[in-house]
C-alpha cells in the first residue's frame, strides 16, 4: 500500500469518528469532549475551545458556558483580536506556536472561534480542517437551537406551575417560596428574591429567601415607579416589579455577583413575574374569601387559624372538666426532594394522602389540622400522655407504609412511593402552661428533636 493511501485511510477514519461526535452529542459538553478526544488520536492536543458570538452582549462567549461572559484576562484579549483578524483578513485558520485558531461560520459568515491548543499536522490544518470547520459550525447551530427549543419548554412550564400554585393554595407564606424556587431552578446562574410591599405599602420586606445579598437594595427597589423593571449595577442587578392593577405590591430581583443578565433572561423574568403578580393576587382575592373558612382547601383539615381556635376551646374544656389533653406535632420528613424530584401535583398528592392517613386514625373528638406547608398538629382531648404517645406511634408507621400511587404521572415507570413523618408530643399541664399556645409550642419543641435526631421517629415531652 502506498504511504499517500494509507494518509487518506487515517483521514477517512478520523472523518467518520467526526461525524459520530458531531450526530451523537446532546449539548456543547459532550461536543468538546468528543472533539478532543478525536483530535488526541492525531496529534499533541492540550485543549480545545469554541467561542461563539453573543449578539446581546456583543462579545464572544464560550460555547461550554453561553451564560457566562469570558473573564477579563490576557488570554480573553488574544481571543478577540484573533477573531477580529480572522473577520477582516477572511482567514481559513491563524496558526501560532502553541496554537491554532479556526473560525465558526453561522450562515456563511463568521459567528466564532476555535482554539486548539498544541500541535496539528499540516497536512491536517489544510485538508482535513476546512471540512470539520463545516460540520461544525452546523453542530453549533444546531446546538444552540436545540437548547433554545428545550429552554423555552421549561420556560412555559415554569409558568403554568407557577399559574396552577392557586388551584390549591392561597397562604402566601407557602406560595411565595414555592415560586421562588420555581424560578430560581429556571434561571439558574442567578440568584432569585422576592420582595413584598409592608401593609402601610411604604417599606419592601424580603420574603424568600431568608439574606439579599445585594448591598443597596432597599434604595433600589424605591426607585421603581412604574411597573417596569430596573438595571442596577451595571447590568447585574434586576428588579422586576409585582404589581395589582398597576400599584407595585412587590419586586422579584435577580442578582448576579459576577455576571450581568442577558436580553434573554430579561425577557424571561418579565414574563414570569407577570405570571407571578397574578398568582399572588388571586391569593390574596382567596385569602379574603377565606378568612372566615375553617378548613384548608387541599387537605379538608382545619386550617392554622382554626386550629389556634380550637387549642383555646379545648384548653377551656380540658381545665374545666379536668380532663388530660395532648398535642401532636408532625411534619414530613424531606418533603421539598419529593417536590424538587416528582414535581408539585405530587408534593400536593403526598399532602393529600398523609391527611387522609392521619385523618383514619384519630378518633371522632380528635382534630387534626394542616398547620402549614407539610406540617399538621392534632389535638386529642381526654387522652393522657401514654395514650397520645400511643396513636403518635401508630401514625408514624402508618405513613411509612402507606404507599402512594403515582403511576398516573408517569414518571420514569414509577408506581409508588411513600414518605416519612417526625412527631413531637406534649400534654396540657394546667399548672406550669399560663398561654394555651404552650401546649402547642412544647409539642413543636418534641418535633424538632425528632428532626435533629435522625427523623422518622417520636419524641415525647413528659411535664
Ligand atoms: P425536613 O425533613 O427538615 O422537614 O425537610 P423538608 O424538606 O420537609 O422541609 P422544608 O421546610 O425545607 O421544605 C418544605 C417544603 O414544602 C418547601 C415547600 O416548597 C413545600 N410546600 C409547602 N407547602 C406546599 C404545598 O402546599 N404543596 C407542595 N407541593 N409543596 C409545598
Ligand atoms: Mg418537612
Ligand atoms: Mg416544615
Amino acid at each position: 500500500m502506498k504511504s499517500t493511501e494509507l494518509k487518506n485511510d487515517f483521514l477517512y477514519k478520523l472523518m467518520s469518528e467526526m461525524t459520530s461526535v458531531f450526530e451523537s452529542s446532546k449539548d456543547s459538553n459532550e461536543l468538546i469532549l468528543g472533539l478532543k478526544q478525536v483530535f488526541k488520536t492525531f496529534g499533541e492536543i492540550k485543549d480545545l475551545k469554541i467561542y461563539v458570538y453573543d449578539k446581546y452582549t456583543n462579545s464572544l462567549k464560550n460555547f461550554a458556558k453561553m451564560w457566562e461572559n469570558l473573564p477579563d484576562t490576557k488570554e480573553t484579549k488574544e481571543l478577540s483580536e484573533k477573531y477580529e483578524k480572522i473577520i477582516k483578513e477572511n482567514k481559513e485558520y491563524i496558526k501560532e506556536k502553541e496554537a491554532v485558531f479556526f473560525p465558526v461560520y453561522k450562515q456563511q459568515k463568521i459567528n466564532g472561534i476555535v482554539k486548539i491548543e498544541g500541535i496539528l499536522d499540516k497536512n491536517i490544518t489544510d485538508n482535513f480542517m476546512p471540512l470539520i470547520i463545516r460540520q461544525l459550525s452546523l453542530a453549533i447551530v444546531h446546538l444552540k437551537y436545540f437548547e433554545k427549543v428545550k429552554n423555552n419548554a421549561k420556560f412555559y412550564e415554569t409558568v403554568r406551575n407557577i399559574a396552577k400554585i392557586t388551584e390549591t393554595q392561597y397562604d402566601l407564606s407557602y406560595i411565595l417560596p414555592i415560586m421562588g424556587e420555581m424560578i430560581d431552578s429556571f434561571i439558574r446562574e442567578h440568584l432569585i428574591y422576592i420582595f413584598l410591599k409592608n401593609k402601610n405599602k411604604k417599606e419592601y420586606k424580603l420574603i424568600w429567601p431568608n439574606k439579599c445579598l445585594i448591598n443597596n437594595i432597599n434604595e433600589y427597589l424605591n426607585e421603581i415607579k412604574d411597573g417596569s423593571y430596573l438595571i442596577k449595577d451595571e447590568g447585574k442587578t434586576c428588579i422586576f416589579p409585582l404589581t395589582e392593577e398597576e400599584k407595585i405590591t412587590g419586586a422579584i430581583v435577580a442578582y448576579n455577583p459576577l455576571d450581568i443578565l442577558n436580553k434573554n433572561e430579561i425577557d424571561y423574568l418579565e414574563q414570569l413575574t407577570a405570571q407571578a403578580s397574578i398568582t399572588v393576587n388571586k391569593a390574596k382575592e382567596y385569602m379574603k374569601v377565606l378568612k372566615n373558612a375553617t378548613l384548608d382547601a387541599l387537605t379538608g383539615l382545619y386550617n392554622r387559624h382554626q386550629f389556634h381556635e380550637r387549642l383555646n376551646q379545648e384548653i377551656s374544656n380540658a381545665k374545666r372538666q379536668k380532663t388530660n389533653l395532648c398535642c401532636i406535632m408532625t411534619d414530613i420528613d424531606f418533603f421539598k426532594s419529593v417536590n424538587d424530584t416528582y414535581g408539585h401535583a405530587i408534593g400536593d398528592l403526598v399532602l393529600k394522602t398523609t391527611a387522609k392517613t392521619i385523618k383514619k386514625e384519630l378518633r371522632q373528638y380528635d382534630t387534626a389540622s394542616r398547620y402549614g406547608g407539610e406540617e399538621f398538629a392534632i389535638l386529642l382531648p381526654n387522652t393522657p400522655l401514654e395514650e397520645a404517645k400511643k396513636v403518635a406511634m401508630r401514625l408514624r408507621e402508618k405513613i411509612e407504609k402507606k404507599k402512594i400511587n403515582i403511576s398516573e404521572y408517569k414518571i420514569k415507570d414509577i408506581k409508588e412511593i411513600s414518605v416519612t413523618i417526625s412527631i413531637g408530643v406534649s400534654e396540657f399541664d394546667p399548672k406550669m402552661m399560663k398561654d394555651p399556645e404552650e401546649l402547642y409550642q412544647k409539642a413543636d419543641k418534641g418535633l424538632y428533636i425528632a428532626k435533629e435526631s435522625g427523623r422518622n421517629k417520636v419524641i415525647v415531652l413528659e411535664n
